[in-house]
């Protein structure tokens, strides 16, 4: 990393300037260890909860470290009410979508059971690791929020229908994304279906529900990981913060 821009961490503690922060195990030995960080050195921390500081490290031994909080970087804020919704593929695959989704700035990451999915075990730590790295390496001040597998079914079944939920549909029928994300203002959601597509059955579940909406993104079928990235790039372009104000 170049030393210009500063190594940024999230650190599960609570900031405020002048105050002293105890770095866990592991912290301290990827700052002393791996990034070869001596005492002084200057170091981003972010909180999910109080925004971004700048710290001084003090290394106490060659395996624990402090930091000193000098001062705000950056204020809290919350990345746009939106939550990517997908059927779980093979690991890399999966690793990807995480990664690229708290890019995007998804603010909630479901991991959702269809008929189709297959997938290996889902392990919500290794997701949650990687939001982690994803945050610390796009400058975001929150973490998204990973929730527990769940089936379409009981997803659907338990629906707050404040929020629109636009599922992205393989066979053509729905909406083009241009035109649906117009106006698809927070809070909402994005649904993926699997490799294998939804079923024929969830197909009709799905439009059979009144908050919900069809969106095609084109006459080619994309593959889920891609049809993720591509829905939220385009809600974030068209009607999220990519949008200067
Ligand atoms: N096996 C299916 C394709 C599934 S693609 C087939 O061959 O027809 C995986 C998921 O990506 C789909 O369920 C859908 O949610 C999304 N997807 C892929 N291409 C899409 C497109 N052109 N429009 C909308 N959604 C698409």
């Amino acid at each position: 990393m170049p030393k210009t821009s500063k190594i940024r961490i999230y650190a599960d503690v609570d900031l405020s300037v002048d105050s002293l922060v105890n770095l866990t195990p592991e912290q301290s030995h990827y700052l002393l260890m791996v990034m070869r960080l001596t005492a002084d050195e200057k170091i981003l921390v972010f909180n999910n909860r109080d925004g971004e500081f700048e710290c001084t490290l003090l290394p106490q031994s060659k395996k624990q470290a402090q930091l000193k909080v000098n001062f705000q970087t950056k204020k809290y804020e919350s990345c746009p009410d939106i939550w990517l919704m997908f059927a779980p593929l093979k690991k890399d695959r999966t690793d990807f979508v995480v990664e690229k989704a708290t890019e995007l700035g998804a603010s909630k990451i479901v991991p959702v059971i269809t008929e189709y999915t297959i997938s290996d075990k889902i392990k919500i730590e290794r997701w949650q690791a990687q939001t982690i790295e994803a945050a610390e390496q796009s400058r975001r001040v929150d973490l998204p929020q990973i929730d527990e597998p769940i089936a379409l079914s009981k997803l659907l079944e338990n629906w707050d229908s404040r929020r629109r939920l636009y599922f992205m549909d393989e066979t053509g029928s729905g909406t083009d994304v241009a035109t649906v994300f117009s106006s698809a203002k927070p809070p909402l959601a994005l649904l993926i279906g699997p490799e294998g597509g939804f079923s024929a059955q969830e197909l009709n579940l799905l439009h059979s529900k009144p908050y919900a909406c069809a969106v095609s993104l084109g006459k080619r079928i994309l593959r889920a990981e891609t049809a993720a990235m591509a829905s939220l790039s385009c809600w974030q372009a068209i009607c999220g913060d990519w949008k200067k104000e």
